[in-house]
């Protein structure tokens, strides 16, 4: 989960641990209210969701688990819903986990053998699932068995224990650390990609709906417009957008009030938080343009490099502000055209781009 610095509340340090823990759960709380619970509500990806409503229904008439999935794309575009969903459409029990969670093959193996037959077991962040784990997963997804090391030393066997029927699914913001005799065992493999406006329009209207807030459909459209291709986002300023509704104007979300809530979060008319534009001005101003490391720049900008990498690049690389190159990341003509700083190709033309 991406943390908002705009929601800080400042106290002194147990407090403000408590204040942001009580906070992320009502936040959770809204966010769970939102989740899609079937197909039919989860919107846009159409592809996506069809192909899935045939594999579904194919293993259903079948009697068979669903084929291991694997869901990959940035953070908050649906994995963990699609997961929750495929676990209704199935009628099976879900259990969810995240890798970094499971230390021990003991904390793997404890997992898989409780699972029933026809279950769901997913995995989150299945990046970064250690390798002696990732090894006892293999046996697991493809013989629906797992060797088990009794005693030590010269006394030591092995055992191999039969497992039910399950289905994995594995979800991953970086489908390039997957190592492929990993990403080669899922029969089902799913890219799920930033939402077009019109798809997170429908997100924005059927959330607004349920949190029985009022909002226009210029409001709607525009708020699509500055929501970075994602549903969490999209639900996210959708619930700052109603708390600025109640207190600047008459409690229905208007354009206007997109325009001055979304200002005062210091987000642009393209999506763009400061972040973004810290990132692509410190690559130009100090960096000469690019190319520049991800370490680096994670330092230079104050940034974690794991939100750098998976949350604020993909998207500027998807707007065509960033690229990745073998060398470092490359800022664009585009990047210097929205900070309007004079590229360093065209200075000689005195082109402000
Ligand atoms: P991820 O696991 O990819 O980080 P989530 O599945 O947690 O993302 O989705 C974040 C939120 O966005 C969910 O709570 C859900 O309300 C909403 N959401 C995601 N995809 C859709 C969709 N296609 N339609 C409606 N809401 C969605």
């Amino acid at each position: 989960m991406i943390y908002d610095k705009s929601d800080e509340i400042e106290m002194d340090d147990g407090a403000i641990t408590r204040t942001v823990d009580a906070h992320f759960q009502e936040e959770d709380r809204q966010e769970n209210m939102l989740r899609p619970q079937y197909l039919e509500d989860f919107q846009g990806q159409s592809s996506i969701k069809d192909n899935l409503s045939v594999f579904i229904k194919a293993a259903r008439s079948r009697g068979d688990a669903l084929d291991h999935t694997f869901i990959v794309g940035p953070p908050g575009l649906g994995k963990t819903t699609l997961a929750s969903i495929i676990a209704n459409e199935m009628h099976s029990e879900i259990r969810m986990t995240s890798a970094p969670a499971l230390d021990k093959p003991k904390d793997l193996a404890g997992i898989l053998t409780n699972v029933s037959e026809g279950s769901i077991f997913f995995i989150d962040e299945i990046h970064r699932l250690k390798p002696a784990l990732e090894e006892m997963l293999y046996i697991a997804m493809e013989d629906f068995e797992i060797d088990w090391v009794i005693g030590q030393g010269p006394a030591a066997r092995t055992m191999r224990i039969p497992l039910p029927h399950f289905t994995l699914i594995g979800a991953t913001t970086k489908a390039g650390s997957v190592s492929s005799p990993l990403a080669s065992r899922f029969g089902i493999n799913i890219h799920i990609d930033f939402y077009a406006p019109e798809e997170l329009s429908r997100i924005i209207s059927r959330s607004a709906r349920i949190l029985e807030t009022k909002i226009t459909d210029d409001a709607v459209l525009a708020l699509a417009r500055c929501s970075r291709g994602t549903p969490r986002i999209a639900n996210r300023l959708l619930r700052r957008l109603r708390d600025f509704a109640y207190v600047l104007g008459d409690g229905t979300i208007t354009s206007g009030i997109v325009r001055e809530g979304l200002d005062r979060l210091g987000i642009d008319e393209h999506g763009l938080e400061r972040m973004d534009r810290n990132i692509l001005r410190t690559i130009i101003e100090y960096y000469g343009g690019g190319p520049v490391g991800a370490d680096t720049l994670s330092i230079s900008v104050g940034e974690a490099v794991e939100s750098l990498e998976d949350f604020y690049e993909p998207y500027l690389i998807q707007q065509g502000y960033l690229k990745r190159t073998p060398r470092g990341r490359c800022v664009t003509d585009k990047a210097y055209e929205l900070l309007k700083i004079k590229g360093k190709g065209h200075a000689d033309q005195g082109l402000l781009f």
